[in-house]
């Protein structure tokens, strides 16, 4: 039968059969929360911003004021997801008194910082229950680069002792992948940052041009990494998005919601075409792209077959 195919501008994100799918916002300030109202909530709340370009770390006070800002600018109920800070000797900052590292990427950064300085860690996590008391609101808080069962209850441990109730963690590195079902054994969600993934799974620097066809988020291998978090999410009936690049590609985000991802994040100028994309396919035209784009041997082939698909 013909199907309706107009696509949506505004609202919610669904398939064009009504299976809902997160559409949630990356954002860096305070100021971003309030460009980007029409998603519904914040899949990455990136608090690196309060901690740059200082020899000390922000106050409690500082925090809880910026962390309740972003809190209010969303309706109760709607996700905000905070990832505690990311840094380490690849994003130096002074007051963490790190060691130079030979390999940065490698070494002690995201949430590795705290083996060697918890006090910063625990630190954030108060200042946020604080901002969620103030605000009546339930933030959800996440990790970076967390790698073992282990230290996402570490992680857990730390953040369920303050308050916090929906914790989890990004899927960065792929023993974390891997083991993404032990993980949900301790934590409430996932969240892939495909960015990070995919250096981490094809060997090569983010940041390396020579490299971007192993950096291309349509990289099978890749897209399996996501299947096995999204496999582990459906089995233990909790949430599993992607926040990553990967979700502001309107095609690839058929593509992911057809390995099982439940939300997208992405800056607010992505929301309207990836939101137009899903309305234009079912949910089981999203499985089969997911199907095709697993079956190609290389990137290109996958978006030509996805592409050929409509
Ligand atoms: C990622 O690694 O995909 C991610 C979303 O985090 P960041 O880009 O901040 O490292
Ligand atoms: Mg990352």
């Amino acid at each position: 039968a013909e199907r309706e195919r107009i696509g949506r501008t505004s609202g919610p994100g669904r398939t064009a059969d009504g299976h809902p799918v997160k559409l949630l916002l990356n954002i860096g300030s305070a100021a971003d929360a309030e460009a980007g109202v029409d998603a519904e909530g914040v899949g990455l709340f990136r608090t690196e911003f309060l901690y740059l370009d200082r020899r000390t770390p922000p106050t409690h006070e500082e925090q809880v004021a910026a962390y309740a800002e972003v809190l209010r600018a969303f309706p109760a109920g709607a996700p905000v997801v905070f990832r505690t800070l990311d840094a380490g000797t690849d994003k130096p900052l002074p007051f963490l008194g790190l060691a130079e590292e030979v390999n940065p990427a490698l070494g002690v950064r995201g949430l590795r910082v705290a083996r060697l300085r918890p006090e910063v860690l625990d630190a954030q996590l108060d200042a946020i229950a604080e901002a969620a008391r103030e605000t009546g609101t339930t933030p959800w808080v996440m990790a970076p680069m967390v790698t073992t069962p282990a230290e996402a209850a570490d992680f857990a441990r730390r953040a369920r002792a303050r308050g916090l109730s929906r914790v989890g963690a990004m899927i960065e590195v792929p023993a974390a992948a891997l083991h993404a079902d032990r993980l949900l054994d301790r934590l409430d969600f996932l969240s892939i940052g495909t960015n990070d993934l995919s250096q981490y799974t094809f060997a090569a620097d983010r940041q390396h041009g020579d490299l971007a066809d192993l950096l291309d988020p349509w990289q099978p291998a890749l897209l399996r990494m996501v299947e096995l978090c999204a496999e582990a999410g459906r089995a233990a009936g909790r949430p599993v998005g992607v926040c990553g690049e990967a979700a502001a590609d309107p095609l690839l985000a058929t593509v992911l919601v057809g390995l099982g991802v439940t939300s997208l994040s992405m800056s607010a100028r992505s929301v309207p075409a990836v939101r137009d994309a899903l309305a234009r396919h079912t949910l089981a035209e999203c499985r089969r792209n997911a199907e095709l784009a697993l079956d190609a041997p290389d990137p290109e082939a996958a978006r030509a077959a996805v592409r050929a698909a409509g």
